[in-house]
């Protein structure tokens, strides 16, 4: 017989059919009622065995996190919460837990907790439900690009360019540490390293995504992405994903179109095909909200998709965003942390926060940012001290878009990367796509774990990759 997973089982039930069914129990009841899922759905599936009937050491054997196949009649259910269940005919417990020893029991276990045995997470129904929306959300970038006739690009990891120049890179060498060759300057002797030079995993695909975006015009990647930071916030990972559209002929006013498209289309994507997930999640969220104080509740994770598939992004410049926050009542009454006065400084997150969370409440896209806090690839603009950056503030995560529209003169690139320092010889390739035939053109980055973060709802973000990178921790 062929097994039928229990979405779809659900889904079209043949009343009085017989059906396979394998799947993990999640609890064994009054030595009768198992609940079985197999994560296809957020919904278990109840099967009712007649134990008198049953081999008492077997019946044993069905335990929370044991695997099962079930052979049994599909009848309309007696109790209520299910509309069917299965009368089981045989089982076959396919591998036991013992429940002295498995760490997953019937009741609700902390996220930290569950971090702890990542290994297992996905047999819960938060993090099951969790990793099919952002198979969703993966789903819906792809189609979204695909729809608009872009083309997915595979950059490389292992890159020998430092763009963003912060130095946050982790190196790849096959070097033996214990014993590194010197050069005669006593430094250390790359051109013996595996690559003949200095290498490290990529922070970023953005310059290759250029490079194919000026012969393809619309291209976008999607893979790991790696920053040695050693942050150890709520939104950062040492290992996160990153989407990267570039697209020719496009300036940066394009590029905010863009951005705002696909972040609406994805949240529309997880409202019209996620709801049993995010109805689960939500019920998550509402019931952790009655234990906390009124400002640090979530909300309705509903009624905050809705708004964000269905309203218009605020559209701000730098300028005006400093002029907003230093007559702002947190910065007169000093409780910022850093208070805003002289135009130039950095946006801290307590700003971000508070023009997106108190000031508009709703997302904020900022733009033409001072040139000196921003890279040297974004277009210098006509008054010589803003640069054509983006980025895109969200409630209750901050930053989930940085872009810009990049600096395609051959002139004043090639005096940027001069006075920034950064060697000639590491970026010619780049350089050469603005002598030849150079066209304008934009493209931004999207912190897929940022974006998981918004349409869940949850609030760390190592809870929305399968197995986080963390300073510290890279176990399983
Ligand atoms: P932040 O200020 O939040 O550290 P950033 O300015 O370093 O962000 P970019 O370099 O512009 O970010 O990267 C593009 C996007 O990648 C960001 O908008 C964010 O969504 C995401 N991102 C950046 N760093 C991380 C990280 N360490 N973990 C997860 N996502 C990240
Ligand atoms: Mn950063």
């Amino acid at each position: 017989m062929m097994r039928i997973k229990i979405k779809a089982l659900l889904e079209n039930p043949q009343i009085g059919s017989e059906v396979l069914i394998k799947g993990w129990v999640r609890t064994f009841r009054s030595n009768r009622f198992i609940a079985i899922n197999d994560g296809s759905t957020i919904n278990s599936v109840q099967a009712v065995i007649d134990f008198e009937k049953e081999d008492e050491n077997e019946l044993k054997r069905i335990a929370t996190g044991a695997s099962i196949e079930v052979v049994g009649n599909v009848v309309e259910s007696q109790g209520s919460g299910q509309s069917i269940e299965i009368v089981v005919k045989s089982f076959n417990i396919l591998g036991d837990a013992n429940p002295e020893e498995y760490p997953l029991q019937p009741k609700k276990h902390s996220l930290e907790y569950l971090r702890e045995i990542a290994h297992l997470r996905p047999r819960t129904n938060t993090f099951a439900a969790i990793l099919r929306v952002r198979h969703a959300m993966t789903f819906a970038i792809h189609e979204f690009f695909n729809n608009r006739g872009f083309y997915n690009i595979h950059t490389p990891l292992i890159t020998a360019t430092d763009a963003e120049g912060a130095g946050e890179a982790f190196q790849v060498t096959t070097m033996d540490l214990k014993n590194v060759p010197l050069n005669d300057d006593k430094e250390v002797d790359y051109k013996q390293d595996f690559f003949g030079k200095e290498t490290s995993l990529a922070v970023t695909g953005q310059l290759e995504a250029e490079l194919a975006a000026l012969g393809l015009s619309e291209v976008y990647t999607f893979g790991p992405t790696f920053r040695a930071e050693n942050s150890n916030t709520t939104r950062h990972l040492a290992e996160f994903w990153m989407i990267e559209p570039e697209v020719a002929f496009a300036d940066n006013n394009d590029n905010m179109d863009l951005a705002e498209a696909m972040l609406k289309y994805c949240v529309q994507y997880a409202l019209d095909n996620c709801k049993e997930d995010l109805e689960f999640l939500n019920k998550r969220l509402q019931d952790e909200d009655k234990s906390k104080p009124q400002i640090e509740r979530a909300g309705d994770l509903f009624e905050k998709l809705e708004f964000v598939a269905n309203n218009d992004f605020e559209r701000i410049t730098y300028t005006e965003a400093v002029q907003i926050l230093r007559n702002s009542k947190p910065n007169k009454k000093k409780k910022f942390q850093f208070l805003v006065d002289e135009w130039g400084i950095d946006l801290q997150s307590e700003h971000e926060r508070f023009l997106v969370e108190k000031h508009f409440k709703k997302p904020v896209i900022i733009s033409d940012y001072p040139a000196n806090i921003k890279a040297f690839y974004m277009k210098l603009n006509d008054d010589g001290k803003t640069v054509k950056a983006m980025d895109i503030l969200f409630p209750g995560i901050g930053e989930i878009v940085g872009g810009s529209e990049r600096e395609e003169r051959h002139d004043v690139l090639t005096q940027k990367i001069k006075d920034q320092n950064i060697p000639m010889e590491s970026v010619w390739w780049y350089l050469d796509t603005r002598k030849f035939g150079t066209v304008p053109h934009s493209g931004f980055g999207l912190g897929f774990e940022r974006l998981m973060l918004f349409v869940t709802g949850m609030g760390n973000i190592r809870d929305v990759i399968p197995f986080p990178r963390t300073p510290k921790n890279a176990e399983f």
